[in-house]
């Protein structure tokens, strides 16, 4: 029996059509949230967690989609979770964690570090429920469930995250190589992760291929949440000041932390911004 493994409840009703023709439908949702946001903004200088919820009924009514507050204790800033049917293979709704403010359950509009989270989160819910493939990803599929665990705890700890789960004086000699020492690293790294846990050369491949899935989406969520304020007028100085307090060193922070790294590695990065960031 062939297993739907988004259901009907998890992407966009009647989405079909080519990956172009669905890129082109995301990017009319991800236009229209902005529309809806800004408006709430405008008018009342903040956007509360109902509201959001809102919007997903307004354009997306099928979708499972379920807005909460962040749990106090998280030690990340937000969250697009999926639901699972109790299978575990196959994905109903999702779960958005935002980080509103305690008492009064809103984003208020100048809180830059808050809107850029829900516009990554955003991001991803919109991939999700426009690109089923991107969330069929995160159900076990063909891999038995603890290779699964093991493939997804590999990426959380080193490949999404590697430069804060890493130790202090390895992550300084890691951010400090230069690319091709990076690739190596993380090549022997993961050839003696593979070959400690028996993965046969098909679930090798799988999981490259979920990780690299994995690691387009994140760069997607992370471009629109940028942009978010580079196209918005969201306040620059307050995005500076965020990254600078921020504990994790994702994608956009390395570029940020520049200043403390040597010139060539400054170069590189400033590469690597043009290359990715919007
Ligand atoms: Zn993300």
């Amino acid at each position: 029996m062939l297993i739907q493994r988004v259901t009907d409840t998890a992407k966009l009703a009647g989405i079909t059509g080519s990956c172009a023709d669905r890129m082109k439908i995301a990017k009319q949702l991800r236009a229209q949230f902005s529309k809806l946001a800004e408006d709430k903004f405008e008018k009342q200088g903040f956007v509360t967690q109902a509201e959001i919820e809102g919007f997903y009924k307004k354009l997306m009514p099928n979708l499972d989609l379920e807005v909460v507050n962040l749990p106090k204790n998280a030690d990340y800033q937000g969250q697009c979770d999926f639901k699972y049917n109790l299978d575990k293979k196959s994905i109903s709704g999702y779960r958005m964690e935002l980080p509103f403010s305690e008492t009064e359950n809103i984003i208020k509009k100048d809180e830059s570090k808050y809107i850029k989270t829900m516009t990554h989160e955003e991001e991803h819910s919109i991939l999700y429920a426009t690109q089923p493939k991107y969330a069929i990803k995160w159900t076990k599929g063909k891999l038995s469930t603890e290779k699964f665990d093991l493939q997804s705890d590999k990426y959380g700890d080193f490949i999404y995250n590697n430069e804060t789960k890493l130790s202090s004086v390895h992550n300084k000699k890691y951010l400090r190589s230069s690319e091709p020492a990076r690739i190596n690293f993380i090549k022997k790294d993961l050839s003696s992760f593979f070959n400690k846990n028996s993965f046969t050369p098909e679930e090798k491949i799988d999981t490259l291929q979920r990780w690299r899935h994995y690691i387009r989406e994140e760069m997607t969520a992370y471009k629109a949440g940028t942009s978010a304020f580079v196209n918005k007028k969201f306040p620059i100085k307050a995005l500076s000041a965020d990254l600078k307090k921020r504990k994790s060193l994702t994608l956009n922070s390395t570029f940020n932390a520049g200043k403390k790294l040597s010139n060539s590695t400054q170069k590189n990065m400033k590469r690597w911004k043009k290359k990715y960031m919007v």
